[in-house]
């Protein structure tokens, strides 16, 4: 599931691909994103050049010459196939944005669940985000200020985007591990030493992500600390990972070395 890292690449991808090119074809090609970008939103894109594309939490913004903005969420599998309009069909292409000079910007979602909005000029309202985690924003005090009223463990919390933005299933737990927090242990009861060890892990995983690392989109020589690794030693301890549903995702974390409260 892209994160941090694998959004911020998808918005460099898209970047590279589409800025200072204009729109000439847009075509919307499943129910769920037409219900996101419908036609009169659609046919707005036409004409338009790509003047800028940034990132903020997992949010990708693509803004236009005249100031609106078409916002992008991969949630679970959406990833960017850029080529040209003569291709062959990218399977599961939700979206494809044609540019000039033929390029083709796909977005491949096969679950479908992820989204493209047009914002129009001046409206573009992002639910509310947390502070971004590789910025000098985000600090054990801050974190821990956000934390302090907070009922129940730190691992659903650092998934809540208003807690520290950017963060999900993978890096959540690849931080716990590295900062050796159990992810049962009650988030508003870190000491401000474990809240620092947690800020710097997340910030580790972040930065060692495939993506952050290779360039390249997809993950194939991905090596996880803790994550997935169900029943295999763990990596510090050679305790046996283990694996439990935590609010509804699957929580990977070693009993023997990450503590609790
Ligand atoms: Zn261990």
């Amino acid at each position: 599931m892209p994160e941090l890292p694998e959004v911020e690449q998808g918005a460099r991808v898209l970047s590279m691909a589409a800025v200072g090119r204009t729109i000439t074809a847009v075509h919307v090609l499943h129910p769920a994103y037409a219900r996101a970008l419908p036609a009169a939103d659609a046919a707005h894109l036409l004409g338009r050049t790509v003047t800028d594309v940034t990132r903020r939490g997992k949010h990708q913004i693509a803004t236009l010459d005249d100031g609106a903005v078409l916002e992008v969420h991969f949630r679970m599998t959406g990833q960017w196939h850029i080529g040209q309009t003569s291709d062959a069909p990218v399977p599961f292409a939700r979206l494809l944005v044609d540019l000039t000079d033929d390029t083709r910007v796909v977005l491949a979602d096969p679950r479908a669940l992820g989204s493209a909005r047009l914002h129009r000029t001046g409206a573009l309202a992002l639910p509310p985000l947390g502070p971004e985690p590789l910025t000098t924003e985000f600090t054990p005090q801050t974190l821990a200020a956000s934390l302090a009223h907070r009922r129940g463990a730190i691992k659903p919390a650092l998934l809540d985007q208003r807690v520290v933005a950017g963060l999900g299933n993978i890096y959540a737990a690849e931080a716990l591990w590295l900062a050796r927090i159990s992810p049962r242990a009650y988030a508003a009861s870190l000491s401000p030493l474990r809240l620092s060890r947690l800020v710097r892990a997340i910030r580790t995983v972040l930065r060692r992500s495939p993506a952050a690392r290779y360039g390249s989109q997809g993950s194939g020589a991905t090596v996880w600390r803790v994550y997935d690794r169900e029943g295999r030693p763990c990596r510090r301890c050679r305790s046996r990972v283990r694996r439990f549903l935590q609010s509804g995702r699957s929580t990977y974390y070693c009993p023997t070395c990450q503590r609790g409260p």
